[in-house]
Formats: C-alpha cells, sequence, structure tokens
C-alpha cells in the first residue's frame, strides 16, 4: 500500500514544480525575427561545403578538417565573434600522438637468427622488449562450455605464446573464434574465466607477449598488416598516459604476428609446424629464444577544436555561458571501398549540426539584441575516434567551465523517413516532423521544461524522447558530444534525428538532407538557447542521475 500512495505523492510532486516550471515559454517577435534567418537556402549552401569531396571527410587529423576549421574561423570572424580558444584564438590545439616503430632500430632474434622487423614480424600491440621461450597454444581459445582448453599440457608463464586461427581476424580479439563457437558461447561475464581469447588468457596468465602465426588470411594480407600495424594507434596526447599504460594497469601485452619465413625458423625440427595444420601444444625447444627489443619515436601530429563566444549583454549573467556544440570532424576515405566512391562525406554525420551551429552564430551577429547570458560555441573535433574534442574540451577548458550552465549538443538533425519508406534500415529514421531529444529531462527539470517548453510556443516539431533513458540500449547518450558535458556536471540536451541507411556509409551526402526539417529544428535550438541564456537563476541538477555520472 504504502509503496504506490508513496509514488502518488511523489508523482503530485513532481507534477507541481514541473507544471510551475512547465512555464509557458514566451517568444518575444525580435526573438523570433532572429531565429528565422537561419534557412533552409543557408544551411544548405554551407552544407554543400563542409559535406564536399574536397572535404575528405573530415578524419581527425586531416587536412579536410583544418579547411573546415579555417572556414568556421573565417566566417565568426567576419561576424565579430570573439576567438574562445588557446590565448584569445578560434583553435584550441589538441596534440595528437601516435608511437612509431623504428624499423631501423627494432630487432628480432629467434634462437640467435635475426630477423627483419616490418618483413618478418610486425607489431599489433603493445611495446615492450620481450626476452622468452615460445610455447605453441593452438588457436589460444579457451572455452570451458565447449571443453576447449590448449593450455592444460602447457606452462605459458613468461614465455611468448604462439597461436594461429584461420579467418579474418578483427571482431573478437587478434585470433578469429574457433569453428564451432559464436557469440553466445562467449558472454561477457564469463571473460577470463569460463572463456579467454589468446591475448586475454596470455595476459592473464603472465606470458611474456603473444605471437600471432600465419593463417592463410594473414598471408594473403600480410602487406596490409606490416603497413597497418607499424605504428601505434593514434591517442589524444594529454588525455592519454605515455607509453600506453592504463590507468593504473600494466603496460598492454606486447602482441606480434609472425610472417611465414620467422615461423618456419620456430617449428623447423620440432613436433609439428602449424602451418600444415599441427594443432597440438607444446613447448618450443627452449634454444630457439624469442628476443625483441623494440624502438619507438613518438610522432606527433595536431589537430582543433573550433571555439568561439558571442558576449552576453547583462553585466552580471554575461560571466556565464550556454554552451552549444556540434562535431565538425566524420571519419575520412577508405581508399578500399568497393566502388568509386571512397569519400565518408558525413553530410548527416554531423555535417548537419556543424552547420546548424554556425547558422545559429550567424542569426546571432544579425541580431538587434543580445541574449543576457554569453553564448558559447564549441566545434569538436575527434568525435568519430571517440568524443576527444568534447573530452578535451571538459578537462581542459579555454573558458571557465564551471560558469556553463547548459550544454546543447547537435549530431545528426538532417534526415527524415519518407512516407512508404520500407527500408529497415530507416526504421528509426524520425518523420519529416519528428526528432529525437535525448538528456534534457535527464539532469535538470528546468533545462527540461524550457527545451519542451519553447518548441510547443513555437514550431511545435515532434519531440520524440524515445531515447531519453540512460537504459536505452542504443545509448546514444553515451554516443555524442554532450556526454562529456554531462560527465563534468553540466545539464545537456541533444537533438537527433535517427539513424538511417546511409549512416556511416559514403553515400551520406548533402542532396538527402532535408534542410526544411532542419532549418525548423535550428531554429528551435537557437530559440531554447535564447530562452536559457535569459534565465534568472542557472538550471539546477535536480534529477537522479544514471550511474555513469555519478560514478567518477
Ligand atoms: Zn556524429
Amino acid at each position: 500500500m504504502k509503496k504506490t500512495f508513496f509514488a502518488l505523492l511523489m508523482a503530485v510532486a513532481l507534477l507541481l514544480p514541473t507544471a510551475a516550471l512547465g512555464q509557458t515559454v514566451k517568444i518575444s517577435s525580435d526573438e523570433r525575427k532572429m531565429a528565422e534567418e537561419i534557412t533552409a537556402g543557408q544551411l544548405s549552401n554551407y552544407l554543400y561545403f563542409v559535406a564536399s569531396d574536397a572535404m575528405g571527410g573530415r578524419d581527425t587529423p586531416s587536412y579536410g578538417l583544418d579547411v573546415t576549421a579555417e572556414f568556421l574561423k573565417m566566417n565568426l570572424q567576419k561576424w565579430g565573434f570573439k576567438g574562445a580558444g588557446d590565448n584569445g584564438t578560434f583553435f584550441q590545439k589538441i596534440g595528437l600522438r601516435r608511437d612509431a616503430i623504428d624499423p631501423a632500430a627494432t630487432s628480432v632474434k629467434i634462437g640467435g637468427e635475426s630477423f627483419a622487423y616490418g618483413e618478418d614480424i610486425a607489431r599489433a600491440s603493445g611495446s615492450g622488449n620481450i626476452s622468452a621461450p615460445i610455447v605453441f597454444a593452438g588457436n589460444g581459445w579457451m572455452i570451458k562450455s565447449k571443453n576447449m582448453n590448449p593450455y592444460a599440457n602447457i606452462d605459458i608463464k613468461g614465455k611468448v605464446v604462439a597461436v594461429i586461427g584461420e579467418g579474418p581476424i578483427g571482431g573478437r580479439g587478434l585470433v578469429p573464434m574457433p569453428a564451432g563457437v559464436t557469440q553466445a558461447d562467449l558472454p561477457a561475464a564469463g571473460r577470463g574465466t569460463e572463456w579467454a581469447d589468446a591475448a586475454t588468457y596470455a595476459r592473464n596468465n603472465g606470458a611474456a607477449g603473444l605471437l600471432i602465426l600465419p593463417s592463410k588470411f594473414l598471408q594473403e594480407n600480410w602487406g596490409a598488416v606490416t603497413a597497418n600495424f607499424g605504428r601505434s594507434r593514434m591517442v589524444v596526447d594529454k588525455l592519454a598516459p605515455a607509453g600506453g599504460a592504463p590507468q593504473g594497469g600494466q603496460p598492454p601485452m606486447t602482441v606480434l604476428f609472425a610472417s611465414v619465413k620467422a615461423a618456419n625458423a620456430i617449428f623447423k625440427g620440432e613436433a609439428g609446424n602449424p602451418l600444415n595444420g599441427y594443432a597440438e601444444s607444446f613447448a618450443v625447444n627452449p634454444s630457439k629464444n624469442f628476443d625483441f627489443t623494440i624502438a619507438t619515436k613518438t610522432e606527433m601530429q595536431w589537430t582543433q577544436n573550433v571555439v568561439a563566444l558571442w558576449e552576453g549583454s547583462d553585466p552580471v549573467l554575461k560571466n556565464e555561458m550556454v554552451a552549444l556544440g556540434a562535431h565538425y570532424d566524420h571519419v575520412g576515405t577508405n581508399p578500399n571501398a568497393p566502388g568509386d566512391d571512397k569519400i565518408w562525406n558525413g553530410a548527416d554525420d554531423d555535417g548537419s549540426g556543424t552547420v546548424s551551429v554556425l547558422s545559429i552564430a550567424e542569426a546571432l551577429a544579425k541580431g538587434k539584441v543580445r541574449p543576457k547570458r554569453s553564448i558559447l560555441l564549441v566545434w569538436h573535433a575527434g568525435e568519430e575516434k571517440g568524443l576527444w574534442g568534447a573530452e578535451y574540451f571538459n578537462k581542459f577548458p579555454t573558458v571557465n567551465i564551471k560558469n556553463v550552465i547548459a550544454q546543447l549538443n547537435i549530431d545528426m538533425i538532417g534526415r527524415s523517413r519518407k512516407a512508404g519508406d520500407t527500408n529497415p534500415k530507416n526504421k528509426d529514421l524520425s518523420d519529416e516532423n519528428g526528432v529525437y531529444v535525448i538528456g534534457a529531462e535527464m539532469m535538470s527539470s528546468t533545462l527540461g521544461a524550457i527545451t519542451k517548453g519553447t518548441n510547443d510556443a513555437y514550431l511545435k516539431i515532434g519531440y520524440d524522447y524515445k531515447y531519453d533513458d540512460p537504459k536505452d540500449t542504443n545509448r546514444f547518450f553515451f554516443r555524442s558530444d554532450h556526454f562529456q558535458y554531462a560527465l563534468n556536471g553540466i545539464p545537456i540536451a541533444f537533438w537527433f534525428t535517427g539513424v538511417h541507411e546511409d549512416y556511416h556509409q559514403a553515400t551520406d551526402h548533402p542532396d538527402k538532407i532535408d534542410y526544411n526539417k532542419m532549418e525548423k529544428i535550428a531554429r528551435t535550438i537557437f530559440l531554447t538557447m535564447w530562452e536559457l541564456s535569459d534565465l534568472k537563476e542557472r538550471p539546477k541538477i535536480d534529477k537522479q542521475l544514471p550511474p555513469e555520472l555519478t560514478q567518477r
């Protein structure tokens, strides 16, 4: 009894403030006029530039991304914005580090015989030296439910574990799943105990390194392996600890690929050669010690967030900011893509957000009046690489981030599902009057009320809150830049029209964009930003936050 009574009480309590806060938002004619400076034609004009092949898909880092940054800066300067990046410029520079192997200084010996790094051995990951005997462990997979355990009769502690597995590498680790094993056999909770791929088992059991022997797939793709794996993954220098050691953890284990020549040298005179199908685990003659001395050189490249400020009119409130953001990067090109189109233009993702924020900036600049609080515009780099730019901005802010009262994020607002479209890839795409709004109700009831109230008082777009749930399996709340602001305790609202058939495809082109809907959404976000900037008090975080936002 009590619970429901309590629930009822809660509902009433909740209703009350919201009803009170559901204050109707009043939009003045000046504000409306400013919002209507944002037009479908303007958005299209900018998007055909930003998502043109000339921008090369705006990878991070890339020439096309830098040109897009210059384009944004050129317009912002022209419109009288203040640079809010490094030292009053429009850019916040971000150093990207890649540890590249120095092949000339890297040596490989097997039983004292030298082999060429980059030809006979290539690094998959890790950067530690190795000097240890070798054991062969079949395909390296331990799966209790399948009675698979190639480690039963060997001791891998302090050894280099050599493994081989047929098929393309990728999905689960670097050694393909054995035939007859499916994802269902590998529940996440059992990883390391009920089952383990080769790298996991080797790491958990103190191996000195992992050596992946040349399966047919690797032999056919040896050129790509040596080309791509010589250099470590690029990381954000100031966000990733030097030497690749994860926070407080062990440096990652060194994992290497071996060529046919190196593999044959290891298994010459042994019980059997895995390249000829021998599958039993055994310890290789210890005289064939594996000595790997690695030398890396750090390559630094640079990219940037684009950061601008439009100063508010109120002498006090102008110290606070409403932040507006999008990511101006996408995934670049794929030279191996089938067909002629190798450029991932990213018109919707996130060209639509990039030019919407730019058009909102232009509308501010054309306005006769200024909002009370200041407006902070951030175009993030590296979103596709893992929210790099947004994490960097929140960890190394170029403004007093404590004064950011809310962040409005726009990522993919350019597409609509047309009536009669039965393509399953478009099933969750919003229709010509719909948009998903995520996060607005999750942290601050004031932000939720303003977001909803502005739309109700203006174009009454079909605001869909379906994904506004941290438990949503698509996890959209966690998948774009706003999440880094939310982690920083800033209430956020995120606009998104849904995934579609061209999502992360070369075909995400500007001629597929619904500019009329985009215009409506961008205008409404402009007015939402304005309402927030003129609030008497900044929105409080008054909602029960999801654990991801509280466990820091
Ligand atoms: Zn995106």
